[in-house]
């Protein structure tokens, strides 16, 4: 496939955060619903962090979401949360009654709020001072038994896809975090969850270490057995809000077929993936 088959900003993207999450950028919104329309996006997601990551929002934040207006700068916007997965059962930080108000749910590993027993805690002391030192978090979970690991992350992915509200797995490429691939894919077709091909995993020297080798098998797998994916900026701020070069263009190289990208299809079918999409 031509790279110049891809457009150059997403058409739509679900994966965004705002000043909300506490930590990476002050914009608000409006800032970036009104980038998103600029560059031409038809739609736009909001995922703040959920309540685990430090500094970020209350599950209330979430509850009030409801009322929030879909219209902003001319632009279709979408409230959804990027919860935290806590643990190897899947469990997220936000309650089922909260998450039921959202209009989509991504949801991923993050080493401040995930306990799993084949890692070294992270100390509270480093969970928090990165956050309060206004940078984007960099916590390197120690690993202490690699296969023990692979096991338990992916039955907390696959324990997370069972949430009926989970449509999205955040950046599964995360080499902190090993998983075994296969198995992986499979719940995502099973349980209609479009995995993440995120811009911020693929930026070299990124905190995720070197993704590539963990996306392409992901990329392989979901081609293998013709299931799509969804391309993120993970922006936190406006400037970046649709921007995906180095995933358009990993997925270039690879030869990945562009009928299998949600956002270059129409809406509809990211929300049938799962279930119907949101009323509001
Ligand atoms: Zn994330
Ligand atoms: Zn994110």
């Amino acid at each position: 496939m031509e790279r110049s088959e891809f457009p150059a900003v997403l058409p739509f993207e679900l994966h965004t955060h705002t000043v909300a999450s506490g930590h990476g950028t002050k914009d608000t919104v409006a800032d970036l619903a009104k980038a998103a329309c600029k560059k031409g996006m038809f739609a736009l997601g909001i995922s703040e962090h959920g309540p685990a990551t430090p500094l970020s929002c209350s599950e209330s934040y979430f509850r009030g979401l409801k009322t929030a207006p879909r219209m902003r700068a001319g632009i279709r916007v979408y409230y959804g949360a990027e919860a935290n997965i806590l643990d190897e059962t899947g469990r997220l930080d936000l309650s089922g009654d909260t998450l039921c108000g959202l209009d989509f749910v991504i949801a991923s590993i993050h080493p401040n709020s995930y306990f799993c027993p084949a890692y070294e805690p992270v100390p509270l002391y480093e969970k928090v001072a990165v956050y309060e030192a206004g940078r984007l978090p960099k916590a390197h979970p120690v690993m202490k038994d690699a296969q023990e690991a692979v096991r338990c992350n992916t039955e907390a992915y696959i324990g997370a896809m069972q949430n009926p509200f989970v449509r999205v797995i955040g950046h599964p490429d995360d080499v902190r975090y090993p998983v075994d691939v296969k198995a992986l894919v499979a719940a995502a077709v099973r349980y209609g969850v479009a995995l993440e091909v995120n811009e911020a995993s693929l930026e070299p020297g990124g905190h995720r270490g070197d993704t590539r080798s963990t996306m392409r098998a992901i990329l392989l797998e979901c081609q293998r057995l013709g299931h799509p994916v969804l391309l993120s900026s993970d922006s936190h701020g406006a400037s970046l809000v649709g921007e995906a070069p180095l995933a358009w263009a990993f997925l270039s190289e690879m030869g990945f077929p562009k009928e299998l990208v949600l956002n270059l299809m129409p809406p509809e079918t990211f929300w049938s993936l799962k279930h119907k999409a949101p009323e509001r």
